[in-house]
């Protein structure tokens, strides 16, 4: 018998024990400190002996204490970044992942949780107004975001088989860095994205957009595609998707939409999306939106012979030997990746639990919460709103008695004293070279009062810092 051989029974013990970590960690997230009050040196030193040569048995699940313990609380008022608050029942969606361990590659590898797989990607597509869209599940945003690119790379300027692509795309000047991450993973050139000039809200000038293809046409140079955002990750603003649709059909060009932050709300408020499913390729993530455990990407598209013509490369060993549609599909003929886990089923699970209806709540909800902040920022005199709640995100900054030299400064300092004292976590943008404090509401456990809490600790936060 393998030393590794554990028998089910106590495999089940030590589930338990997770478990009951699992419970703890969840009772105690509202009143825990958000930001660890942990330093680098402490951490490293926590793990300074690297892995044991050999095995501490059940001892081994010991360390997991203070390893939770040095984790951030994603609780109610952590409002930093982009990153869903991890619900529950996805947690153990992606615990029963992990016990079957299946390959997502291909539907012979793994029956159920391909045709699962496909089935959520389809009631996705249908929630945010893509019907008839297909795709699959990819580690995030940014994988999403390449794939959905080097589909538009290889349908307008082919390059996988003999190299040497060229071609431009363009995106708004708020776009994500993964979007020039993309470009230049696809060979492109970062000098050949585009950063399209933006309105006063931050969205995507469609006559700039015009202006930037003629000139490229008129230079001889290739245009390819066009990212439009829906959601920045700054402000949540969300390009003209429609305007910039019909720019992109009438000069040929693949539009791709970086959902990864806000196409989920469209499940909840269609109206800001509208266009939204005239897109080529749109990239989602359920990790953040959707409220679940990372890793959760999505990646939509309209056409899948176009993911086939970027991706499918099969070597003989992986050839179907089949010809029903269901039986002989293979996601790695539409993704760059092969062994993949089972992402779907906590989505799946989570959803078949609470409704769809409870999830469009929550994003309203979020929706609502960012629109109070913004109403108390703007009814307090010692912040300055610097970017309204349009989706979920508010940019604001304190500024009483201070100067215009001082305040970049002072907001940046203040953002880490707000974080260090552990009740509130926020994070920041810039916005026209200005520093911004920025929360951002994709949180189901967030309630009104905790975005009063938020104001609350900025302003305490302000005194202590002026006292100093
Ligand atoms: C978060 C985000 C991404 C990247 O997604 P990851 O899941 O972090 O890889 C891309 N675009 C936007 C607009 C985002 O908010």
């Amino acid at each position: 018998m393998s030393s590794l051989e554990l028998s089910p029974a106590h495999f089940r013990r030590l589930a338990d024990r997770v478990s009951t970590l699992a419970e703890q960690w969840l009772e105690g997230l509202d009143t825990r400190r958000i930001a660890p009050d942990i330093t680098g040196a402490a951490s490293e030193a926590m793990f300074s002996e690297g892995l044991p040569e050999q095995g501490l048995g059940d001892t081994a699940l010991e360390a997991l204490t203070p390893l939770m313990e040095g984790t951030r609380a994603g609780n109610a008022r952590f409002l930093a970044y982009v990153f869903g608050s991890g619900e529950p029942v996805g947690v153990l969606g992606d615990y029963v992942a992990s016990v079957v361990n299946q390959n997502v590659t291909a539907w012979r590898s793994s029956p159920t949780v391909v045709s699962l797989e496909r089935s959520v990607v389809r009631s996705l597509a249908n929630a945010v107004g893509c019907p008839g869209f297909t795709g699959s599940f990819t580690g995030g945003g940014s994988s999403a975001n390449l794939m959905g690119l080097a589909m538009a790379r290889e349908a307008l300027a082919p390059a996988n088989d003999d190299g040497a692509p060229s071609g431009v795309m363009y995106a708004s000047a708020e776009v994500h860095m993964s979007i020039p991450k993309a470009v230049a993973l696809l060979g492109l050139g970062r000098k050949n994205l585009r950063l399209i000039p933006t309105d006063s809200q931050w969205r995507m000038r469609p006559d700039a957009l015009v202006k930037a293809i003629e000139e490229d046409k008129a230079a001889g140079r290739r245009p390819i595609a066009v990212i439009a955002t829906a959601g920045t990750v700054n402000t949540g603003a969300v390009d003209p998707l429609r305007e910039v649709a019909r720019i992109a059909r009438e000069h040929g060009l693949w539009m791709h939409v970086d959902g990864a932050y806000g196409a989920l709300a469209a499940m909840a408020h269609p109206e800001k999306f509208e266009g939204l499913g005239e897109a080529d390729s749109l990239s989602m993530d359920a990790h953040k939106w959707l409220y679940q455990p990372a890793d959760c990407g999505v990646l939509l598209f309209r056409d899948a012979k176009a993911a086939r013509r970027a991706f499918s490369f099969t070597g003989d060993y992986a050839r179907s030997l089949t010809t029903d549609a269901v039986e002989g599909f293979a996601f790695f003929d539409e993704s760059m990746e092969l062994s993949r886990r089972a992402r779907a089923l906590k989505v799946w699970l989570s959803v078949r639990f609470h409704g769809l209806a409870a999830f469009r709540e929550a994003i309203r909800r979020d929706v609502a919460n960012a629109r109070r902040l913004d109403e108390l920022v703007r009814g307090t005199p010692a912040l300055e709103l610097l970017a309204p709640a349009t989706l979920s995100a508010v940019c604001f900054r304190y500024r009483a008695g201070l100067g215009d030299a001082q305040l970049d400064d002072f907001n940046a300092r203040l953002l880490a004293r707000i974080n260090r004292r552990g009740r509130v976590y926020i994070s920041n943008a810039t916005l026209e070279g200005r520093f911004a404090l920025r929360a951002c509401f994709v949180n189901h456990r967030t309630t009104p009062e905790d975005v009063a809490t938020v104001v609350q600790e900025v302003l305490a936060a302000a005194e202590e810092l002026k006292a100093l």
